[in-house]
């Protein structure tokens, strides 16, 4: 299968509501290009490095999402331009992003990461951490960052009811923030989750935005790079 006929097959079974975000990290910008000749235009990439990069080379009407674990001195490069960044995972980044977007004179969009997964190595908030944030006084001053949503990860497993319920857990916590802090904000309305290997359980859980890639591109070959 080619990365078109991927694309294509991928996009045709999912439901109109869920964006699907084509992980292209490690993968070179012909690779990127195939997918983009087949009407893909969201990419996410996990190195700031590489999306700055890829940014410059590639056509600019691509959505360029930020997937990884962004560190506070690297935010500026990316802050320009990105379209959404997905692993937001603490209130002291929230307020990095807000000043970096702020000299770009723009806003933002971030979506906050939960842990959710068993595995106690995958980056997140949690609940109260999460709650805490939003309530201060701090946070409300933050203009310029845009609140869409949550991201997680499951647990990298064969068991599949464990990954369902990772994903309604992540369900549960977007519905309580949403009737808590974002009842009347319309741009809170993301849940992105799901993978090459369980983005259908996640959809069944009610994502709205699944990170592909190797579904898409094939497996990375890290030694490679
Ligand atoms: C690499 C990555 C993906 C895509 O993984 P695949 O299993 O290749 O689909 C999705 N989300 C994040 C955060 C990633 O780092």
């Amino acid at each position: 299968m080619t990365i078109a006929e991927n694309i294509k097959n991928i996009t045709s079974k999912l439901p109109e509501y869920v964006k699907l975000v084509a992980v292209s990290k490690t993968k070179p910008n012909s690779d990127i290009l195939e997918a983009y000749e087949a009407g893909q235009r969201i990419f996410g990439e996990n190195k700031v490095q590489d999306l700055s990069r890829k940014f410059e080379e590639l056509p600019k009407d691509i959505e360029w999402h930020f997937i990884g674990h962004l560190q506070t001195n690297k935010i500026k490069y990316i802050a320009p331009f990105v379209s959404l960044l997905h692993g937001v995972d603490s209130f002291k980044l929230l307020k990095a992003i807000n000043k970096e977007a702020r000299k770009n004179n723009r806003k933002i969009n971030c979506l906050l990461q939960f842990h959710i997964a068993e595995e106690s190595t995958k980056f997140g908030f949690d609940y109260e951490e999460v709650t805490e944030a939003l309530d201060s006084e701090e946070f409300k001053e933050l203009d310029n960052i845009e609140i869409c949503g949550v991201m997680g990860m499951a647990t990298y497993t064969d068991d599949t009811d464990q990954i369902a319920n990772e994903f309604a857990n992540l369900k549960n916590i977007f519905l309580k923030l949403k009737e808590q802090y974002f009842s009347t904000n319309t741009a809170f309305k993301e849940i992105s989750m799901g993978m090459s290997g369980d983005y259908k359980i996640a959809i069944e859980q009610g994502s709205t935005m699944v990170r592909v890639g190797s579904s898409i591109f094939g497996a990375r070959n890290y030694a490679q790079k």
